[in-house]
């Protein structure tokens, strides 16, 4: 009666933290990947504005040209300037981006390279369309290494996905890590897609930027952790025109086009100034790592907002079970993030006394 397609994707890893957690009264939730500040004020206004000047119709396919000419100029893709011929189209977040960017370069049975641990759609969204996740291992410190993801291709494989900062383990790619991978897909002839919805939560040094002396690149962003609207639906890829038509084909007749008054609003947010709460985020960084560390193997996020301890004993969701009875909700990795059960993912956006009360129990567990 149901697909098999369906059934290949199993959520049952999150749905368990969920369930139990629905069942807690006011938990020490350090589980939601979401910012935990609103909507910023202008963009508010500026979606009341929308609504109330009638733009709720379907907008073109590609998204209204205001919001890519904006996009054009942070990306610096003016007419004639770059060596290859990209531009911007905007999607239904970075999830309808990857989507439509996997239909439109996977035959059934192709693979897609993704990190181990990895964010939970890049493997779903490939069963969705009988495609193959392949990963290439970046325990134990969460870096790329390059001859891991050699050895991973194979003449099955498309594309290389990379993710900085990394949900979930916080961690950042340098410029020349980044620079080495585009190497690799360029010496391969394989697509790079790279997710950099992080790309403003960076604590430690500038966001590795994608250049575009290699035409097949793709890159995935959007507003839902910046602008603070996850549940906006807005996000944008940016990429060589002979990728973009063929995904924005495949949106014309999927997602017909991103929401148009989160089109319209998103218009009024690039003009905030980000650096107090990218500040606060730092300063909760730096106690979690600093109090989990004493008594956890931890790596520092450098970016994003999550922190991906290694759990104590050998089950990362027994050691989750025993958090959850303490009525504290994080997410292990296995099944969830990664291949592995080792590690749980904690986020760091959440109120400071949260955070204070979450690395207390974290800290009694650890013994
Ligand atoms: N990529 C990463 C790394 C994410 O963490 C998330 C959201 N948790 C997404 C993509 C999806 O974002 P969106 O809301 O734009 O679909």
């Amino acid at each position: 009666m149901i697909s098999q397609r369906a059934k290949s994707i199993d959520t049952s890893g999150i749905r368990r933290v969920f369930n139990l957690g629905a069942k807690l009264k006011d938990p020490i939730n350090l589980s939601i990947g979401q910012p935990d500040f609103d909507a910023w004020p202008p963009l508010r206004e500026a979606a009341k504005r929308a609504i109330d000047s009638q733009k709720s119709g379907y907008t073109v396919t590609q998204g209204i040209e205001p919001l890519r000419e904006r996009l054009r100029t942070k990306y610096q893709l003016a007419a004639g300037t770059g060596e290859f011929d990209r531009d911007v189209f905007i999607t239904c977040g970075v999830s309808g981006a990857l989507t439509l960017a996997y239909m439109a370069m996977c035959d059934p049975g192709d693979e897609i390279l993704i990190p181990d641990p990895f964010f939970c759609i890049y493997r779903d969204v490939l069963s969705l369309i009988n495609a193959v996740p392949a990963y290439y291992d970046c325990y134990p410190d969460f870096h790329l290494k390059i001859d891991q993801i050699e050895r991973a291709i194979t003449p099955k494989t498309k594309a290389i996905l990379v993710n900085s900062p990394s949900n979930p383990t916080g961690i950042s790619l340098t410029q020349a890590e980044l620079d080495a991978v585009v190497e690799l897909a360029k010496a391969r002839d394989l697509w790079l897609i790279y997710d950099e919805i992080y790309d403003i939560f960076n604590y430690d040094g500038p966001h590795a930027q994608l250049g575009s002396d290699y035409e097949k690149t793709l890159i995935i962003n959007g507003f839902s952790k910046s602008f603070g609207v996850p549940g906006w639906r807005l996000g944008y890829a940016v990429g060589p025109n002979i990728l973009l038509q063929e995904m924005m084909k495949i949106q014309q007749y999927t997602f017909v086009c991103a929401p148009s008054i989160s089109q319209y609003a998103a218009l009024d947010g690039f003009d905030i100034d980000f650096s107090e709460k990218v500040a606060e985020y730092r300063r909760k960084r730096d106690f979690i790592f600093e109090q989990l560390s004493q008594k956890f193997e931890v790596e520092k996020p450098s970016g994003a907002f999550y922190i991906f301890p290694k759990a104590p004993g050998d089950s990362a969701a027994k050691f989750v079970e025993r958090c959850i009875e303490k009525n504290l909700l994080v997410i292990p990795a296995g099944g969830v993030f990664s291949q592995r059960d080792t590690h749980f993912r904690i986020s760091f956006a959440a109120p400071m006394e949260k955070l204070e009360q979450g690395v207390e129990v974290l800290n009694s567990l650890a013994g």
